[in-house]
């Protein structure tokens, strides 16, 4: 049996109803948020949620349970589930009300659900990097939202997926933005460069945890926009995101990175990851 959440209630997946007319369905007004699990542990769940209340405030829907027990619930689930390594899918809508485009009124209770699933740790492509594909990027301006509205970043990803590539590195002109679903970091002579998080991109925990992991060890973390001739020359290209990790990009629109193969320093980066979830979550085991 699997179990999901729905407005404060864990039930069966087959009795959770939503109605035709939620906000979420019929205009993606709500937002979501994406938490790994290892050995039955949330991992970095504290960033996860901050980041959920910020980005429901930022559309000004305001959270009708607190972080503490959201957080309580989607541990319940992940017990109830048993899931060991997988992640915690959250999201919230502006609630059921009869479609137009202005909010509801107040009253209009919101719609919260999570579930879980079962998601291995990527390791073949972690091992040996995946291709990407340079594409505009076309979204709206406040990509900083993790919005349900995804269109831009799913057509993105089509376009890269069809043209055998596992991600988009999508660029506004000549800077080069975030991943369809991933943030792009482009190391030059030991320096690890990404966008800064503004309203272009989302800013990802995987990326500040790493930021924070290249801060204790000394390795240089800028931040700071970068143009598509600048990754076109970058000696070790890499996308991190809560399911990807932290995956070398090894190819770019068919011309190789680092010869085709994960750079040291990217490799580094991993290792000291993995130690950072272990801190977190426990023995893994399954490494890269
Ligand atoms: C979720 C997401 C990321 C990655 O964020 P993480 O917190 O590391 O999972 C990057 N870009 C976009 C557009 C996203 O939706």
């Amino acid at each position: 049996m699997e179990f999901v959440l729905l407005n404060g209630e864990i039930i069966e997946r087959s009795d959770a109803k939503i109605d035709v007319e939620d906000r979420g369905y019929q205009f993606g007004d709500g937002v979501y948020e994406v938490i790994r699990v290892y050995n039955g542990s949330m991992f970095t769940s504290e960033e996860h949620l901050a980041r959920f209340r910020k980005s429901a405030e930022a559309i000004g829907i305001k959270l009708n349970f607190t972080i503490e027990e959201i957080s309580a619930f989607l541990n319940q689930l992940i017990e109830k589930n048993n899931v060991v390594l997988g992640t915690v899918y959250l999201q919230i809508t502006r609630g059921t009300s009869p479609r137009n485009h202005a909010f509801p009124s107040p009253g209009v209770p919101t719609n919260i659900v999570a579930y879980t699933k079962e998601v291995a740790r990527p390791v073949e492509n972690m091992k040996s990097g995946v291709k990407a594909m340079l594409i505009e990027d076309i979204r709206w301006l406040r990509c900083d939202i993790k919005s349900l509205n995804l269109l831009g970043n799913l057509l993105a990803k089509q376009e890269a997926v069809e043209a055998g590539c596992f991600e988009a590195i999508q660029h506004r002109g000549q800077t080069v933005t975030e991943g369809s679903s991933s943030n792009i970091l482009m190391i030059k002579e030991g320096k690890i460069i990404t966008h800064p998080a503004d309203n272009l991109i989302l800013n990802g925990i995987t990326k500040r945890k790493l930021q924070e992991i290249c801060i204790a060890a000394q390795i240089p973390f800028e931040e700071r926009s970068f143009t598509i001739d600048e990754i076109s020359q970058a000696d070790e290209i890499l996308l991190t995101s809560t399911t990807a990790e932290i995956m070398p990009i090894v190819e770019v629109n068919g011309k190789a990175v680092n010869e085709g193969i994960p750079g040291t320093l990217t490799k580094r980066l991993q290792e000291l990851f993995e130690t950072e979830i272990e801190k977190q979550c426990g023995e893994l085991t399954i490494k890269i």
